[in-house]
């Protein structure tokens, strides 16, 4: 059973609108300072072949104009027309748990671990390169590859699922190879992976690229931005959204949520789980 985080599921009740505008003042406030830390690559995601090791390479858009801007969803130039994906505007946002971790719309974060924290998904199946998604999420995933090759813009697959055991695995080595307080920066804790849940999904185009922020200027970066909510994907750390997300933006990473709201966050310009479902900003372990 969802464990129903009294606290956040009180707070979502609050008018989404007025979440966001107060979710975005204080992250304006103190981006600049997160972003000037300048240790870019990683997310929750890379794997130990990707480790940072190589990436400290000082962001290279952070600027304080950058700072005072709105949280939105990434705009893209010459987005080209796709699949015109309608929405209500006025979506049940309560038509799915946001704490159920067998949710499309579960939210993970550094605030909100799985429940059970050793979770794994009923069912998964293939998508390829020895990873795995659960079924609907696998199916929305090859037709989001499928698209994308089409439309030029093919990609890799890195790594979908992970179970809690890897996810500690991996974090463990960051931690040895980091120290505690930065391996928490870019790599969740076992049981606070998104990637545990079967929804999640890091890709590439280019070794040089993989799993780095210039993902975002490569063909596959700039479609996915452009058409990955036509099939039912978010790039869930958005750029300027650590305060929100925990984690710098990561646009390889991929998360399921169905085409509603997918399509529903891109119309509404809400950029993060926890702004569309108004729950507390998670930027650092508790
Ligand atoms: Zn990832």
């Amino acid at each position: 059973m969802p464990s129903g985080d009294a606290a956040a599921h009180h707070a979502r009740r609050r008018p989404r609108a007025i979440a966001a505008v107060a979710l975005s003042t204080v992250a304006a406030a103190t981006i600049g300072i997160v972003i000037g830390s300048g240790f870019l690559s990683g997310g929750g995601d890379a794997s130990p072949a990707d480790a940072p090791a190589a990436a400290p390479a000082a962001t290279s858009q952070a600027t304080p104009s950058q700072a005072t801007e709105p949280i939105v969803a990434p705009e893209v130039a010459g987005a080209t027309a796709g699949p015109q994906v309608s929405v209500s505007p006025s979506l049940d946002l309560d038509q799915h748990s946001i704490d159920d971790p067998g949710s499309i719309w579960v939210v993970v974060n550094k605030h909100r671990p799985l429940d059970p924290i050793r979770y794994e998904p009923e069912e998964l199946v293939s998508v390829g390169s020895g990873t795995q998604m659960t079924p609907e999420a696998a199916s929305a995933f090859g037709a989001l590859r499928e698209a994308a090759a089409d439309a030029g813009a093919g990609f890799s697959t890195s790594t979908a699922y992970r179970s809690h055991g890897f996810q500690a695995g991996l974090h463990a080595d960051y931690v040895a190879k980091w120290g505690a307080a930065r391996a928490d920066d870019f790599s969740a804790r076992p049981g606070y992976s998104e990637h545990q849940t079967g929804l999640a999904v890091d890709v590439y185009e280019s070794a040089a690229c993989r799993l780095k922020a210039c993902f975002a200027d490569e063909t596959a970066g700039r479609w996915l931005a452009a058409h990955a909510h036509e099939h039912g994907f978010i790039v869930r750390y958005a750029e300027g959204a650590e305060d929100i997300t925990g984690y710098r933006y990561e646009p390889w990473h991929l998360r399921y949520v169905g085409v509603e709201l997918a399509a529903f966050m891109r119309e509404q310009g809400i950029a993060t789980l926890e702004e569309v479902f108004g729950v507390d900003p998670a930027p650092d372990f508790p």
